[in-house]
């Protein structure tokens, strides 16, 4: 019950106050994100320098996908493609209910959204904004 209340407590916050959702006009990396289930159409800008993710935005999607991809960009700024590919493997992989206990810590915040996996409906509201920085990323 306790974990319930931190999810919705961190999908509130962070469609209240969202951090990153701002327009980067230089941006490297942008790459439409769309689920057809919900109706989500997120587009993801991402600033790099060199390995580097310093900068990121998303327009919009609906409360989960925007709260997800929120969060996610508050974990990868600042960090290499590579761990920001990293990231998105647990997180994709947590859903699925296959990351380690281990794992899933190491995503901070973000873990407070493992028990959406028991809402399939929302689940791809959730991954929108990770698969969308999956393959982002992996074209680069
Ligand atoms: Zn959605």
């Amino acid at each position: 019950m306790e974990n319930r209340n931190f999810y919705n407590e961190i999908l509130t916050e962070h469609n209240m106050h969202p951090d990153f959702k701002h327009d980067i006009e230089d941006a490297d990396i942008v790459l439409d994100g769309i689920n057809p289930s919900c109706g989500d159409e997120i587009q993801l800008k991402l600033k790099t320098d060199g390995d580097i993710i310093t900068d990121g935005a998303v327009g919009d999607g609906c409360a989960i996908s925007q709260a997800s991809t929120d969060i996610m960009l508050g974990m990868i700024i600042g960090q290499s493609k590579e761990k920001a590919l990293e990231y998105a493997d647990i997180f994709m992989r947590m859903i699925r209910g296959e990351a380690s206990d281990e794992e899933i810590d190491s995503l901070e915040e973000a873990s407070a959204l493992r028990d959406i996996s028991h809402m399939p409906a929302r689940v791809k509201c959730a991954m929108l904004g990770w698969r969308t920085l999956s393959e982002a990323l992996k074209d680069k």
